[in-house]
Formats: structure tokens, sequence, C-alpha cells
């Protein structure tokens, strides 16, 4: 028997066995039900994930002999030709290689004819976007006028760089990415009908590896097949897709929730030891931490992570580490910095420093807390303000202090006197807060500071000149 890569075997052949894409299927089952089909339709999206298939679809669905129909029998001449790729009122065209204005030129030909046999002539043209100007600007001829028994179809990964003047003669499907979910769903399907052996953990691995694309899925699949044979083991597939093990994440996360920044250089070793790709093993880093919140803020999270009940009741365990909030700086933390990872010249350096950092983040007060404490700091002020409440005296003197501030900033500028900022804001402090235990302690502690000392000490000797020279004036 010929061998035949997944893709090709399971390749959907009605409508109702595609994956995904519920609104294209819908609408276009609908056009034919209801003869209402487009002249011109564009397929964008990612890669593998069904915009050729639904095509063909299409196609067949227009050409059964039972119909024009929403369910093509599969059966008749037109429908197995089409499945076998020869049929001749079916033109699949690749943009990318057809993409000049000769190839479009004798297109423009082709399609004045009727067709040989089908009801519809239907051109389907792969990566349009390819195209190049004048290739378009012939294609465009077509579709003001285009022959009634003709359907266009474009695919293409890139939207944006289809012409408007294409775009808007033509009917838009946007594709969606296949969820991990329908992924492994349909790899399950599969591996059963193949009878080949490989845990949940190896389907979520090749439906994660997959990133949305069914084909790229069966890619993997087909690879593995080839790799080990019927039994497909985790560890061959973690070899295949280059996958860091899920212990050095779970190592990393540890140490960061912990603290022990020590580690981060040895488990960095470790990864670069191992040969990972830094920028890879950050995004799969940044995919554990969503993953750890994920569990922690979700009831039923085997519902969206597709892990094995024993590693989910770990990755738990593991959550219990730091709160919610601790793992969502984190994660805005290391988001943040995923672009600077790749531009930077020093990546091991760059990703050891910020790991670092986040080994020290628990340490830092969360604004939460900060704007809590100066909330009941506030009342405390309230309490003890001889009016019982903020006098207008207290805000215009707040004015005042900022404005003493800016001042100081603009002086500090001029005059690099290190004592100046500290020690007016120190006699801000003395002039326009009320006075109490609290604020006691707390000016002890500004005394305390070696800059406000030395200022104190100046500023005595200042107090003790000015009334030596009232004492002169006196005398
Ligand atoms: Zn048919």
């Amino acid at each position: 028997m010929k061998y035949l890569i997944y893709a090709r075997k399971y390749r959907p052949m009605s409508f109702e066995e595609m994956i995904g894409q519920k609104h294209v299927v819908q609408t276009l089952q609908n056009a034919v039900r209801n003869d209402r089909v487009a002249q011109a339709y564009i397929f964008s999206g990612m890669r593998g994930i069904g915009k050729t298939t639904a095509a063909r679809l299409l196609a067949k669905a227009l050409n059964c002999q039972q119909g024009p129909t929403p369910q093509p029998c599969n059966q008749c001449d037109f429908c197995r030709e089409i499945n076998e790729d020869h049929c001749v009122d079916v033109l699949e065209i690749d943009g990318a290689s057809n993409r000049g204005i000769d190839e479009v030129r004798s297109l423009r030909e082709g399609v004045k004819y009727r067709p040989i046999r089908g009801r519809y002539k239907v051109i389907i043209i792969d990566e349009v976007h390819m195209l190049t100007r004048e290739a378009f600007n012939a294609l465009l001829k077509t579709l003001e006028e285009p022959p009634s028994h003709t359907v266009f179809i474009f695919a293409t990964t890139e939207f944006h760089k289809v012409p408007n003047t294409i775009a808007s003669r033509c009917q838009h499907f946007e594709f969606k990415k296949i969820s991990v979910k329908e992924i492994i769903n349909h790899l399950s399907f599969i591996t059963e009908k193949e009878n080949i052996r490989i845990s949940q953990r190896g389907l979520n691995l090749i439906a994660h590896a997959a990133e949305g694309s069914v084909r790229d899925a069966q890619r993997i699949l087909d690879q593995a097949v080839a790799f080990s044979g019927e039994n497909i083991g985790d560890e061959d597939l973690k070899e295949i897709l280059g996958t860091i093990s899920r212990e050095i994440f779970s190592q990393f996360a540890g140490a960061i929730m912990e603290g022990n920044s020590h580690l981060i250089f040895q488990l960095t070793e470790k990864v670069i030891q191992n040969g990972y790709d830094l920028r890879y093993f950050f995004k799969e880093l940044i995919q554990y931490f969503r993953n750890l919140l994920l569990v922690k803020s979700v009831q039923n999270p085997q519902e969206l992570l597709f892990w094995e009940e024993e590693d989910i009741k770990n990755l738990k365990k593991e959550a219990e580490l730091a709160s919610s909030d601790d793992l969502l700086r984190y994660l805005s933390a290391l988001q943040d910095r995923e672009q600077g990872l790749k531009f930077s010249s020093h990546p091991r350096i760059y990703l050891e420093t910020l790991l670092v950092k986040l080994c020290h983040y628990k340490k830092i007060v969360p604004l939460k807390k900060i704007i809590k404490e100066l909330d009941s700091l506030k009342k405390e002020m309230k309490g003890s303000s001889p009016q019982g409440k903020f006098s207008p005296q207290a805000h215009s003197s707040t004015e005042e202090e900022d404005r003493r501030d800016k001042r100081s900033v603009s002086q500090e500028k001029r005059n690099q006197d290190p004592n100046k900022d500290s020690a007016e804001r120190f006699q801000d402090i003395k002039k326009t807060k009320p006075q109490s235990s609290h604020r006691n302690k707390e000016m002890d502690e500004v005394l305390k500071d070696p800059t406000v000392k030395s200022f104190m000490d100046t500023f005595k000797a200042q107090i003790i000149s000015v009334k030596e020279t009232n004492k002169r004036k006196d005398s």
C-alpha cells in the first residue's frame, strides 16, 4: 500500500469533519444551501488550519452530482476527482511560484471558457499575497467582471498584503488557530485508528508544539511514528521536539518563588549545557508561570491544561509557594522582557539578571500595600490634627511643599549640594506635619540619616551665627 502522510490520509472529506472554524463552515454551507455563493472568497489565517481544505470542500459542494449541496456525496465522479486532486474544473495554483503577470493572464484566458464537466470552475490560489502588483492588477480585471460559472478562492497567511482593491471584491473569512483541546482530540482519533500507543502527555506535547496548526501536529505525529514506531514514548517525543523537561522549569519557578537567587546561575548553566535555545526556554518559562497561575485561579484546571492528573496535582502544590499577586507580577515582568532577550547581545546575562531580580520580587512591597499604609497614616493624621480634620492650611502647605520641592530640584541642578534636598525636606516635615508619637518616631529615624545629621550641624552653626550677629547688633 502506498504510504500517505497523516495530513493527506485524514484530510476532512466533509464540512462536518473540519476541525474548528465553525463560523466558516456554517456560512459556506448556508451559502450553498441558499444558492448565495459569492464569486470570490478570501480565506486568511496561519498555516495548516484548514483554508485549502475548506476551499476544496466548497468546490465539491458546488460540483457534486447530487448538488449543489452542503453535504457532498464523496461518491460521484466529481467528488472523487476532487478528493484525488485531479478534477479538471478545479484549479489549484500556488501563488508563490506563479506570481507573475503572465501566469495570471493565462488564468484569465482559461476562466473565459465554461467548466468542462462540472457546474463551476473553481480557482483556488494559495498564498495569493505573493502575487506581483502587475499580477494583482490583471486579476482585478477578472474580478471586476467575473464569468458567472467561476468561483475564486484566495488563501493567504498574510491578509494585510492583499491589495484593498482585491479584498473589497471578496467575501473574507478569517480562519482561527485550532485550540490545543481540538488538536488533542484529532490526534487521539488518528492514533486510535492507526493503533499507535501514546500517552496523554505525549499528545499534549505535540499539540503544544503545533501552536494551533493541525497540519503541524499531523507532521510531528508522522515524524514520531517514523522515529519510534507504534509505541511513542514521552522521551522520544521530547527528543524529536527538543522539549526542555518540565523538571527544569519547576526548579526555576521554585527558585524564584522561594527567593533562592543563587540557584539561578546553576540552573541557567544546566539549560545552556543541554544546548537549549535560551529564547525558546524563556518562552516556555512564561508558559510555565501561566500554568502556575492557572491552577491557582481555576477550579477545574484539567479542562484548560491538558496534563495528567498527577502532574496537575504537583503543579498545584508548587503554586502554593506564591500568591496570585506574586505570580501575576512574575508573569508580567517576564512578558515585558521577552523582546529584550530577543535583541540582547548577551542573552545569558540578560536572562540571569532578570531571573535574579524576580527572586527578590517578594521583598518589594506591592503598591496596594503602600497605598493602604498611606491611607491609615492619613487617618491617623486626621485624628491628631487640632480641627479634627485636614485644615485648609494643611492643603496650602502641601502646595507650598510642592513648589518648594520643585524649587529644590532646580536648585539642585544649579548647585550640587547633596545636603540641600533632604535638608529642605526635613524642614518641610518639621513645618507642615502635625506632631504625633508616630511622627516623632519618624523624625528620630530621619535624624539618624547621616545627610540630615550633617545638615543639622550646619543648621545649628547658622543659628548660632545669626544669634551672635543679633547680639552684636543689640550691643
Ligand atoms: Zn458527489
